[in-house]
């Protein structure tokens, strides 16, 4: 299948990520680019660069003040006398509806609601080409592709409207789905990846246009912790039209695809024209996260499963991080479906 990436999404390197209290190298290191290009490579894609589409497909998810807070403060950051390289936010206001201050520490903590999205001087380029790259995905279905692989890197299911979080600041996946209801494609997202995607989920939660699915280690002792259950359901118009299907740390890979069937279930009584798979290669066994227990070949299982709908896909990289079998795992995923 057609794969997509641009070299700028190199350009984000974040330093620091604390867990525990302890401050580590962060997981989500531009290394993980070259492991995923050979994943893909032998799965038997074949890469483009994304097209420049402009900020309107970014601006279509994201508030005008986010954006331009992701644009500028690096720059304005260096502005403070004896700041860090990277921005990293050290107080959070205590709801959304608390006033929006013009300080640049005050901006931090309201636009990055963890440590773990650090934004250094080569973030911004990067998640903008990160998410063309999605953008360029969603138009190659959009003209009849059946499928295609975005390596978006930086990832993005984290990121809500206004809000960076867990290595993520553009939404890929949601940014990919407006894409292709604005071309008019019914779009549903299917998130595999072990988190969460508490952004996605927060970004189509009031919306029935958009249907949003995510199978991932329960959250109650997991992070994002304060979404990803199960009563989480959507609300107004959106009632029905998000689905948390969180299970027990350590599941693997039978579980995790009778799971998957309800997931596939739910899409195609959706009625969807394409799907969006926000695909995490950290439900992996041996990923550093630990969350889930998926081997190499289960991801196979799981590509072929995903084929089994029939749909149009977009598989929208989103985490998986350092281990010997990163690679193998997106090969593993890929020539399932395309077996399937
Ligand atoms: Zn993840």
């Amino acid at each position: 299948m057609r794969a997509i990436f641009d070299a700028r999404q190199w350009q984000h390197d974040p330093k620091h990520f604390m867990a525990n209290g302890v401050i580590k190298p962060s997981p989500e290191q531009p290394e993980r680019i070259t492991r995923l290009t050979h994943g893909a490579t032998a799965a038997g894609c074949d890469f483009v660069a994304p097209k420049d589409a402009g900020l309107g497909p970014i601006a279509a998810l994201h508030s005008p003040e986010y954006v331009t807070f992701l644009r500028n403060i690096y720059a304005r950051w260096q502005h403070i006398d004896g700041a860090g390289a990277e921005v990293i936010p050290n107080i959070h206001p205590a709801s959304r509806r608390d006033n929006y201050p013009k300080s640049a520490v005050g901006q931090a903590g309201y636009h990055q609601v963890d440590t773990a999205c650090p934004i250094g001087a080569g973030t911004w380029e990067a998640a903008y080409w990160s998410a063309q790259t999605a953008v360029t995905g969603a138009d190659m279905l959009a003209a009849g592709e059946r499928a295609a692989y975005a390596l978006c890197r930086p990832p993005g299911h984290h990121a809500f409207g206004d809000l960076a979080g867990g290595f993520c600041f553009l939404n890929n996946a949601g940014i990919a789905a407006e894409r292709l209801r604005t071309r008019g494609l019914r779009a549903a997202i299917l998130d595999v990846d072990v988190h969460h995607g508490n952004g996605t989920q927060g970004i189509f939660y009031d919306r029935d246009d958009v249907l949003t699915v995510s199978i991932h280690a329960d959250p109650a002792r997991f992070y994002p912790f304060f979404w990803g259950h199960a009563d989480e359901r959507g609300v107004g118009r959106g009632t029905g039209y998000n689905l948390n299907l969180p299970l027990a740390r350590g599941t693997g890979d039978d579980a995790y695809l009778k799971t998957l069937d309800i997931a596939l279930e739910r899409v195609a009584n959706f009625g969807a024209d394409v799907v969006v798979v926000a695909l995490g290669l950290d439900a992996y066994e041996g990923d550093p996260f630990q969350g889930l227990a998926i081997t190499t070949p289960g991801f196979g299982r799981i590509g072929a499963a995903i084929a089994g709908l029939g749909l149009p896909t977009l598989f929208v990289q989103e985490g998986g991080y350092l281990c010997k079998e990163l690679g193998q795992n997106l090969t593993s995923v890929l020539t399932g479906f395309e077996g399937a």
